[in-house]
């Protein structure tokens, strides 16, 4: 792994305190809350100085590269830069549930994935916790942890903030949510999301490049982008894969989901308040083959 390297020379320690340093002021994400989070200071994403998880557990629903046979060892870490109106996850993201670890025992829960057989380490809605999981690598990397790391993110990042993580992340998962920026502030808090979240993904491929898998089909290194298909187009589905195609490259993996269903306050939200339908995730499949996006996974059409 990358972060062995980062380890070995100091540098990993070197981004832990940078990381740390800009908690006092926190700026790690667009959000810019500014506030003192070592001080336990909570802006938009709710999250203080010590990390706090919902689960840490085997997964064996993501994409293939990921689960593989034997699962990712995923960790739900509590709250979320982001506010979405639909989210699933909504008492996690948004109310913080969950318990607040030190660092020391995150990095137990790492290890104790890795000996339980997980192919990974699968950090979901990780942006707020960057320094703190890092800190928690250096301490598994001693007890022997060596597994790949994968960021499954919103995909709302800032690049100084990516940057930290290079070398550390082996596998980036982000989303892309919009194009329309309107609606991302409207369905997600999220101001400024199309060019943030492009200007993240670009940065995210030049780290680790494109996926690639050992002999068994499980991902080593590399991005899979993931696209949640909305109601109405309001994902802008035909804005963003042509994006990718021509940005990113057509060898991009893409998630293509058809899974929305309106969770949390979507059922009062206009415009997002039923589930998908077939021609809709029909046109977005579509874009994706025009576009000449040939590898990822295509879900079964939403059942109408
Ligand atoms: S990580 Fe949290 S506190 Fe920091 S800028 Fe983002 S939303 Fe605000």
């Amino acid at each position: 792994m990358n972060y062995l390297a980062l380890y070995n020379s100091g540098e990993l320690s070197r981004r832990i305190r940078e990381g740390y340093r800009r908690l006092a002021a926190c700026d790690l994400c667009p959000q810019n809350c500014g506030v003192n989070r070592l001080a336990d200071e909570v802006g938009c994403c709710g999250a203080g100085k010590m990390p706090r998880i919902a689960s840490a557990n085997i997964h064996r629903g993501e994409e293939p590269p990921i689960s593989g046979s034997k699962g990712s060892g995923t960790i739900f870490l509590s709250g979320c830069t982001l506010s979405c109106k639909f989210c699933q996850n909504f008492p996690i993201s948004q109310l913080s549930n969950g318990t607040d670890l030190t660092v020391t025992e995150l990095a137990g829960k790492m290890v104790g994935l890795q000996k339980r057989g997980a192919h990974n380490i699968n950090f979901v809605t990780p942006t707020h916790y960057t320094p703190q999981i890092m800190a928690a690598l250096f301490v598994a990397i001693g007890k022997g942890f060596r597994i790949p790391i994968v960021w499954n993110t919103s995909g709302y990042e800032k690049v100084e903030t990516l940057k930290l993580l290079d070398g550390v992340v082996d596998i980036y998962l982000p989303d892309m949510k919009y194009v329309d920026d309107e609606e991302a502030v409207r369905l997600s808090g999220a101001p400024g999301y199309r060019e943030i979240n492009r200007a993240a993904v670009s940065e995210m491929l030049r780290q680790v490049g494109h996926l690639e898998c050992d002999d068994n089909g499980i991902g080593v290194r590399g991005m899979i982008i993931r696209h949640l298909v909305l109601p109405e187009g309001r994902a802008g589905s035909t804005g963003t894969l042509p994006w990718i195609a021509g940005h990113l490259g057509k060898e991009t993996h893409i998630a293509l989901m058809s899974q929305y269903f309106p969770a949390h306050a979507a059922t009062s939200t206009p415009g997002i308040e039923r589930r998908v339908n077939a021609e809709e995730y029909g046109e977005a499949v579509e874009a994706l083959e025009d576009a000449g996006l040939e590898n990822g996974w295509v879900q079964d059409e939403p059942a109408e």
